[in-house]
């Protein structure tokens, strides 16, 4: 079996928002299910190993790359069933809100503005401003390599940033069906103005970053004796803030060869141009440690590591020299 479009030895760095990242071996694009399904048959037979992603926007991607197949998902569609959507993984999030806006259905207007594609934000049951992706999920239809399966709500728990398909890989996201609630396509859209206006104070158009590097804490999480050294003023919604941690051990505005963190925010580490997957984990490392000494809570990073041989996050050496 041939496998069309097909190409070897292809920069990563264009598939992902940071810009940063080696060769795939292999990579596709795929735009109907039956291609993305014989893409990982294909990849099956010859034993060589895949990664779907959508728009690489939660990704940070080693700079030797990827060995196996990369396939890129672009199966995109929205369609009504009933009283529920049912909507293809390519999709970006952002179709899916304007399309809910528009015809008044409530419960996605605040993920406004979130890069990225349906199956993407349901891996990572991505969120803002308290909506996540998974609230009003209820079914979820995957390709396991063999067979189509539908894992129902029950089967796919999903909690802060983390889901059943992020934990278990192999379970590759053809579509999902979300339940929403009827609202007035107005109040939905002035939500998601207001919404749009303060995320672009954040994230400034073409800004090359993966969103949020680390995971916010979940305080319920927390030991009493960590707890004590954080003002209760910065518990937010129950979570402590990355942010507020990385900013408290000085991480604000530093920089490692072209990898920087932002002046106004210790969470939003960037490709200032010319940086390395290597410069940003030296990096995103060297604050972890900080916060660790600082506060005794190892933060986990929110995006996804591809390519790196064996668990990055605290196994690579820090570049003493030149670290801020
Ligand atoms: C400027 C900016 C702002 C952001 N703001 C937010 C925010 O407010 N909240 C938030 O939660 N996130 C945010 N993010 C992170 C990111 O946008 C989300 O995590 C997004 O949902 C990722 O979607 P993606 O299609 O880009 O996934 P990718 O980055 O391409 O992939 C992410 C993961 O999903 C897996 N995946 C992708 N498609 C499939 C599939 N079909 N089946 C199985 N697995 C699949 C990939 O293998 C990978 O593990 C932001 C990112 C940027 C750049």
């Amino acid at each position: 079996m041939n496998l069309s479009g097909l190409r070897q030895r292809v920069s990563l760095a264009p598939y992902t928002t940071l810009k940063i990242g080696g060769p795939a071996r292999l990579l596709t694009e795929v735009s109907t299910a039956t291609q993305l399904k014989n893409a990982i048959r294909w990849a099956k037979k010859k034993n060589v190993s895949i990664l779907v992603i959508g728009s690489g926007s939660n990704l940070l991607v080693s700079d030797r790359g990827f060995s196996g197949l990369i396939i890129r998902n672009k199966v995109a569609g929205i369609k009504t069933s009933g009283q529920n959507l049912i909507v293809k993984g390519g999709t970006l999030l952002q179709d899916l809100v304007d399309f809910t806006n528009r015809f008044g259905w409530g419960g996605l207007e605040k993920m406004t503005g979130i890069p990225g594609t349906v199956a993407g934000a349901i891996c990572g049951n991505a969120g803002a401003y308290g909506q996540t992706i998974s609230d009003h999920l209820i079914r979820v239809k995957v390709f396991d390599g063999l067979d189509e399966k539908i894992f129902s709500r029950a089967h796919c728990p999903s909690s802060y940033r983390e889901s059943v398909f992020k934990k278990k890989k192999g379970l590759i996201i053809l579509e999902a069906e979300f339940s929403l609630k009827h609202a007035v396509p107005q109040d939905l859209q002035v939500v998601s103005q207001e919404i749009r206006a303060l995320r672009e104070e954040k994230y400034p158009a073409d800004l090359r970053c993966p969103g949020s590097f680390f995971k916010n804490l979940q305080a319920g999480d927390l030991p009493p004796q960590v707890l004590k050294k954080i003002p209760k003023d910065k518990v937010k919604h129950g979570k402590i803030p990355a942010g507020y941690l990385l900013e408290e051990v000085g991480a604000k505005g530093k920089s490692l060869g072209g990898v920087k963190i932002a002046s106004y925010h210790g969470n939003l580490f960037f490709n200032d141009g010319g940086g390395t997957a290597e410069d940003f984990l030296a990096l995103a490392e060297n604050y972890r440690q900080k916060v660790k000494e600082r506060f005794g809570v190892l933060l986990e990073p929110e995006v996804q590591l591809v390519g790196f041989e064996s668990k990055p996050m605290g196994l690579l050496p820090f570049k003493k020299k030149c670290l801020p």
